[in-house]
């Protein structure tokens, strides 16, 4: 059992949940989570793995109005690769179980004699299979039962006091295993029961009855470790205004002030903090992620203010978090664009081309997943002290300012300096030291889970 494996399979199943509760922000995590799952299928090239991620993506992509028609495309493809696969697989072993259908195992306890397993559909007999293994020496005889096709989607602690141990866990990608383990041989049944999986072990005596039921999470407590280095990136600067907005506000400044706080802040918790610039002065965009890469840092966070035209100033507002991938939506080439122009002379430097071809895909995912911490972590603290903060999500964008960066590395855009109300709320210190927070603890809380 590799850990890969489980994380995917977890990472599926709290997905798939997420999309049942048709909360937009869960939705949106959704999202990122199938986003993240279908770059691990490439990574690891796990067909199955591919199939599921690109129907999550599909499925959270229409409710969050998000044009998903190239993974529709894909995702197709994949589907006939797989079930050729597939079909060929069943040839030998005569299975007949229905492609990318997974069961989640909602839950599982014990009543009373009964080992109950309950999914979220119906259990077919051919994804049991049953075996034991007895080992008369050491008094050790083990009923194990792997479910194909299921996942769990977290651990469970079952105790039984006939029993000497029961043991559920994620055993393959896509396999449960259950296994029961006396001191003495038993008699022990299994029967399907609409959605739900039930071992039956051997009636005790009466005084045994009494079932202890432990299930809980089981995330260990993690130390934090602050031996980090951060490059804290301010956009623009010098004869590059970035983004003029309401009241002629421009986005250099705002960005080069909230970069200052977040840098005060981190210090102030024990990271080490350096800034590609700390003044109003120019820096073209390859040389931000050169210093970055120089320093060994262990994240690069470029930080900028987003911009519409003026027909839409009033109604287009909220906080985006960006990596660095091929981009698909076009909004996110639109604000690229923007971001990418000052510079031109980068693109030659990179070769336009084929610089995505370059990216590394552990950095794409490294990176997915510090834009997720610095999003929640930034919204966490805004919704609280202030109304109407929009979340903009995560996106994926080709970003000339965070190639090359050989780290993590995300462009927050932390607003629209062309809506009056939050462009007024940018150049407020309380709001921007709110900001910088905000990003503060998405940061330590990537750092606490990588
Ligand atoms: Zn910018």
């Amino acid at each position: 059992m590799t850990l890969f494996g489980m994380e995917n399979a977890q990472i599926l199943s709290r997905a798939n949940n997420l999309l049942h509760t048709n909360k937009r922000s869960d939705t949106i995590r959704a999202y990122n989570d199938f986003k993240n799952l279908y770059l691990r299928s490439i990574m690891n090239n796990d067909k199955e793995l591919k199939v599921n991620a690109l129907l999550g993506i599909i499925k959270s992509g229409k409710k969050l109005h998000i044009d998903t028609s190239r993974y529709a495309y894909e995702y197709h493809q994949a589907l006939r690769k797989l079930r050729k696969e597939q079909s060929k697989r069943t040839k030998k072993h005569s299975n007949n179980i229905e492609i990318a259908s997974i069961s989640y195992l909602k839950l599982a306890y014990i009543n009373e004699n009964e080992i109950v397993l309950d999914f979220n559909n119906h259990i077919k007999k051919a994804q049991i299979r049953h075996f034991t293994i007895f080992d008369d020496k050491k008094h050790s005889y083990k009923y194990v039962f792997d479910i194909s096709h299921a996942v769990l989607n977290r651990s469970y602690k079952l105790k039984s006091p006939d029993i000497k141990r029961i043991r559920l866990a994620q055993y393959k990608q896509n396999t449960i295993r259950l296994v029961v383990e006396t001191n003495k041989k038993i008699k022990l049944k299994y029967r399907r029961e609409n959605d739900s999986l039930v071992v039956v072990t051997p009636l005790q005596k009466e005084e045994n009855k009494n079932i202890e039921i432990i299930s809980k999470y089981t995330i260990a407590p993690k130390r934090l470790d602050r031996n980090k280095t951060i490059v804290i990136d301010p956009g623009h600067g010098g004869k590059d205004p970035g983004a003029i907005g309401y009241r002629n506000y421009h986005e250099k400044d705002v960005v080069l002030q909230i970069g200052l706080k977040l840098k005060n802040i981190l210090k102030s918790r024990g990271y080490k903090v350096y800034m590609t610039r700390q003044g109003d002065y120019f820096i073209k965009l390859s040389k931000r992620t050169q210093y970055a890469n120089r320093r060994s840092a262990d994240i690069f966070i470029s930080i900028h203010a987003n911009a519409v035209s003026k027909k839409q100033a009033n109604d287009v507002y909220g906080i985006e978090t960006y990596f660095l991938a091929k981009s698909r939506t076009q909004r996110a080439k639109n604000v690229a664009e923007k971001e990418n122009s000052a510079d031109l002379s980068d693109m030659d430097f990179y070769g336009k081309k084929s610089f995505l071809d370059t990216l590394s895909s552990h950095n794409i995912v490294a990176s997915n997943k510090l834009a997720i911490d610095l999003q929640r972590g930034v919204l966490g603290v805004l919704t609280q002290k202030y109304k109407d903060v929009s979340d903009g999500g995560v996106r994926e964008g080709p970003f000339w300012v965070l190639v090359g960066a050989q780290m993590p590395s995300v462009l927050v855009e932390v607003g629209f300096i062309t809506n009056p109300k939050e462009a007024s709320r940018l150049v407020n210190p309380r709001y921007q030291k709110s900001l910088a927070t905000g990003l503060a603890n998405g940061i330590e809380r990537y750092f606490l889970n990588n």
